[in-house]
This record gives C-alpha cells, structure tokens and sequence, in this order.
C-alpha cells in the first residue's frame, strides 16, 4: 500500500485516465475526493468504490468550484496530500486551415479555458492544504506537450502549456509543494470529449480505431490502457519515492519519439 493514509483530490476523475487513477490511489490505500462535471460519472465511482471517495460536481473553469472542492475534501478526509489536474478535451486534431474565424475563437477560449486555466485555478484553491501537508501537484499533460501531430494547433498549443505552468509552479512554490507531470500518449478507455464551437459534440473518442493507430505510431506498437498509465502518478504522489522531483514532466507515451528517421 504506497497511499496508506494518504488524501488526493483528482479533477477529471469520473471517467478515462482520471478514474484510472482514483481506483489505483483507492487501491493503494487512499481516500480521494473527484471532481468533475459530470455527475452520472461520478456517481459510477462512488457506487464502485464506496466510502474512500467523494464527488463534487462542479466546472475545472470556476474558481468557486475549484475552492468547494478543496473544501469538501478537507470537510470529508481532514487534509489534502495530492492534487492531480486532469480534466481536459481534445480538439480532435482540426485543422486551423479548415476552421472558421468565429468558431476559431470560441473553440481558443473553451479549450486554453479547460486544459490551462483549470489547471491553474486548481492549483490556487489547494495551495493552502498543500502548503499545510508538504505535498505534490500532478498533472496530466500529453505526447502533444511535446510532439506535433497529437492534436491541433489549439490542443498542442495548450498542452505546451501546461508544460511551462508547471515548470514556473515548481519554481515558485519551492521547497514546500512539488509539482510534476505526466505526459500519456493516446488512452484507451478515455471519453475524451471535443469542442461544441467545432462541431464536434457528437464525437465519440472510444469509437477511434486507437489500437490500429497506435500500432503504427509507437514503437512499442500497441495502445495502453488508462490503468497502464495510473502507476505514474503513484509514484509522483508517493514521497518515499519521489523526493528530488519537482518541475518534470515524465515521457509515457510508448516511445512516440523514438522514432528516428
Ligand atoms: P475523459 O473524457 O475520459 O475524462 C476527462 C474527464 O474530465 C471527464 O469525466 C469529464 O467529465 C471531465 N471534465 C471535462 N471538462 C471538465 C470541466 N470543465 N470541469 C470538470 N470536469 C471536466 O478523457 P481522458 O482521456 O481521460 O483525459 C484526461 C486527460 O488526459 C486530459 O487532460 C487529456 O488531455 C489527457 N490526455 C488524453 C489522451 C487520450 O488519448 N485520451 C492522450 C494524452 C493526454
């Protein structure tokens, strides 16, 4: 048991890689309060996990949200050791060329406002608890923070992103709260959801033929699932393990540059 005692808050937990690493953390010993947008989802984890999870339902771009799910924690487990930011969606790899002005900028600002901002507002609301704990921030970034060809402009721009938010987070909250990332490749079991403002409501990212794709992008030649990826964000969350971390940003993609020419 690597978590024993130990409390996470997981945005994003209801489904895909997020409710991956709840089970892990819960598996590992935890208590883990998810929060995320979708109640039916979390609804699913509580009924399978029972009284080592709560859910708060609320959105990644509100800081009220972001603040009652801090809260709600503490209320419920007494402290908080571990935030993973997670909750994302995927702008299905549209390109800049065939999108319209209009939907452009709506589809800028419900994307950077998802995948960036919640990120950071999630980090200002557990600041204080983690402060308090000595603990770790944990986000999930992407092949795309890294590598073109894993989103569009806008997707790829805001997994950057992330990237440098946590470089300056590392910097800035030393010695007393870590934070690092990992960066997956293509997940299956995800939900990932796309842009309304693209036209892309209706798409279904379980209905993508990920093993195929992958088998021809990675190296390793095959597609990992969500659980696959989980035992990363054990180890950030664990400090017996991970004490010199801080500002990295682990490669989890199944080689996806290890390709050479
Ligand atoms: P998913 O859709 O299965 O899970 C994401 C969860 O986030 C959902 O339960 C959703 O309800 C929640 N969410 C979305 N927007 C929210 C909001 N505004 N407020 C609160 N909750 C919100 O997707 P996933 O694939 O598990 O994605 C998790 C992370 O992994 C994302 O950051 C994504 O960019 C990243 N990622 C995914 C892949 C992939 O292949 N699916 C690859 C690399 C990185």
């Amino acid at each position: 048991m690597k978590l024993q005692d130990q409390v996470a808050l997981v945005t994003g937990g209801g489904s895909g890689l997020g409710r991956a690493i709840v089970e892990r953390y819960v598996g590992e010993g935890a208590r883990v309060a998810i929060f995320d947008r979708s109640q039916e989802r979390i609804d699913e984890v509580v009924k399978e996990l029972g009284d080592r999870v709560i859910g708060i339902v609320g959105d990644v771009r509100e800081m009220d949200d972001n603040r009652r799910a801090v809260a709600e924690c503490v209320r419920a487990f007494g402290k908080l050791d571990t935030l993973v930011g997670n909750a994302g969606v995927w702008d299905w790899s549209k390109s800049l060329v065939s999108t319209e002005d209009d939907a452009l900028v709506a589809a800028f600002d419900e994307m950077f406002a998802i995948n960036v901002k919640g990120y950071v507002l999630a980090a200002k609301a557990a600041l204080p608890e983690l402060y308090k704990s000595r603990g770790q921030m944990i986000f999930t970034a992407s092949n795309a923070s890294f590598y073109p060809g894993g989103g569009g402009v806008i997707y790829t721009a805001t997994k950057h992103a992330v990237v440098g938010m946590i470089k300056q987070m590392a910097h800035e909250f030393a010695p007393h709260v870590r934070v690092n990332g990992v960066a997956p490749g293509g997940i299956v079991g995800s939900n990932l959801a796309g842009i309304g403002a693209l036209g892309q409501a209706g798409h279904k990212f379980s209905e993508l033929p990920l093993n195929d794709l992958m088998k021809q992008m990675l190296p390793l030649e095959r597609a990992f699932h969500a659980r696959e990826y989980a035992g990363a964000y054990v180890f950030f969350a664990d400090r017996r393990d991970n004490q010199p971390a801080t500002g990295s940003v682990l490669n989890f993609d199944g080689g996806i540059g290890m390709r050479g020419f």
